[in-house]
């Protein structure tokens, strides 16, 4: 009983070890599908009937599909999701070396469960900048590069070190997360063989990071050490993502939060709108926002606290007409809904749920409640979200924190409140959030797909036939 949705979700998580790479394969597939590139660095000149994507920073990636009846000021619908996970990141000078074993110096990005980090194989992925000189002159080409071999790891200390781990595992962020790249014997042995490595003058990169990682890089993007001028890298873990459990029914993997959303919305946009017919009857726009920085608060220029949305909005709705009125209309038809992965009730820790809201495996889109605004639902969003389950018979499920427990928060409250838009929070439940290793289930991302997919087709007619402020 495979499910096609779920083994695609597995080759879109193995394809994408960091946002950059998630990014990367977002535009792939937006490209085979027939959507062109638009640069936030140009006029737009958009068309009715099109589909359309730009990146900002390589890192967050917006993609649309113009329905061939709309006109400036229709609405547009959004699914919004993020395509960051919290992970280790490489430090700008990440060369250490203590106790005769070369580290790499590395920092925690957003709220991992750190603990999971410790003992796993990990290789290095991100983005590099490398310098090029093609007849004389230099130029620079920003290149993503992923090391997927186990070159380092973060050892724990033997029980026999510490009798008293297991009353609770604590990790000092400084000191004990630094992944060992090799022991100096070895690596002194390495430079000799490879003829003392190359000294970058320029850029003096050997000085802050340990040659022996940077030649892995080199042979990684084919560029010479000295030519590697910068980069944003991180470890990741080498495992790759699977189909699991004994009845085939999970996905175990890392990154779920939140790339799991972020591939259930592109592939419903990209399949919502691959036919010739599917933006016939169209009056709005069916939209994907994938954003970066959301484990660490959305503030950056391509977070979703940033104005790449309203940006998006308003250069759709100007392209269509230079009328200053429609920005403001269009924002108040529009709907977007806010995808990031739920807590499904876990069978050992059963208490953390309150009775009335425990999110099921299998159980469908979660929709996410909080009175105070942790949450951007409310009763109009929620009943347009489930009213479209409803029509196709697909599951969804309610969540609210209990009230003696801190709640989360996602990109819904920072878009619905910097852009003034109506916003639903849902996600597909899910275990383990937030460690290296996370896990969901396959039939969730059926229902996601397929919820996500019905919105699209189905949005414009259903919000006609609901007025709240008249
Ligand atoms: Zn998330």
């Amino acid at each position: 009983m495979e499910n096609p949705v779920a083994v695609d979700l597995v080759e879109f998580l193995n394809a994408s070890p960091t946002a950059f790479h998630a990014v990367d394969e977002a535009k792939n597939r937006l490209k085979s599908a027939g959507y062109g590139q638009l640069s936030e660095r140009d006029d737009w000149k958009l068309e009715a009937g099109k589909k359309y994507f730009f990146t900002r920073n390589h890192s967050t990636i917006v993609a649309f599909a113009i329905g061939k009846k709309y006109i400036a000021g229709n609405g547009i619908y959004i699914i919004g999701a993020h395509t960051d996970s919290p992970c280790i990141k490489l430090k700008p000078v990440s060369k250490v070396s203590k106790g005769g074993y070369l580290e790499v110096g590395v920092q925690p990005y957003g709220g991992g469960l750190w603990h999971t980090w410790f003992d796993r194989d990990l290789a290095i992925a991100g983005r590099v900048i490398v310098r090029e000189t093609k007849d004389g002159s230099e130029s620079y080409s920003h290149r993503l590069i992923r090391i997927e071999e186990p070159i380092m790891r973060i050892p724990t200390l033997a029980i026999h070190l510490d009798r008293d781990v297991n009353e609770g595992f604590k990790v000092n962020k400084q000191t004990h997360l630094a992944p060992v790249l090799a022991t100096s014997v070895k690596a002194e042995l390495n430079k000799t063989a490879a003829g003392n490595g190359s000294v970058d003058e320029k850029t003096n990169t050997n000085q802050k990071h340990h040659p022996l990682l940077l030649q892995l890089i080199a042979a990684q993007i084919l560029c010479e050490p000295a030519d590697i001028c910068d980069f944003e890298l991180q470890a990741c873990d080498t495992q790759k993502s699977v189909i699991g459990g004994a009845l085939k029914e999970f996905i175990f993997s890392g990154r779920l939060d939140n790339l799991c959303m972020s591939f259930c919305s592109l592939k419903a946009l990209i399949d919502s709108t691959s036919s010739e017919e599917s933006l016939k009857e169209e009056s709005g726009i069916r939209m994907v926002a994938l954003f970066d920085h959301e484990e660490v608060g959305s503030d950056s220029a391509q977070g979703a606290g940033s104005p790449v949305t309203l940006d998006a909005l308003s250069r759709i709705t100007y392209s269509f007409s230079s009328d200053t009125k429609m920005l403001p209309i269009a924002i108040q038809r529009s709907y977007l809904v806010s995808a990031d992965m739920a807590h499904a009730l876990h069978p050992n820790y059963m208490d953390k749920h309150e009775e009335n809201h425990q999110p099921k495996m299998h159980g469908g889109l979660v929709i996410k409640h909080n009175a105070n605004q942790r949450y951007a639902t409310n009763a109009v969003t929620s009943f347009l979200f489930r009213e479209i389950a409803a029509k196709h018979n697909l599951p969804v499920q309610d969540f609210v924190v209990r009230s003696d427990m801190l709640c989360g928060s996602t990109i819904g409250p920072i878009i619905a409140s910097g852009v003034g838009i109506r916003t639903v929070d849902v996600g597909a439940p899910q275990l383990s959030m937030h460690s290296i290793r996370e896990m969901c289930a396959v039939d969730d991302v059926k229902h996601s797909y397929e919820h996500f997919k019905a919105f699209f087709q189905e949005f414009s007619n259903l919000d006609a036939k609901l007025t709240v402020d008249i």
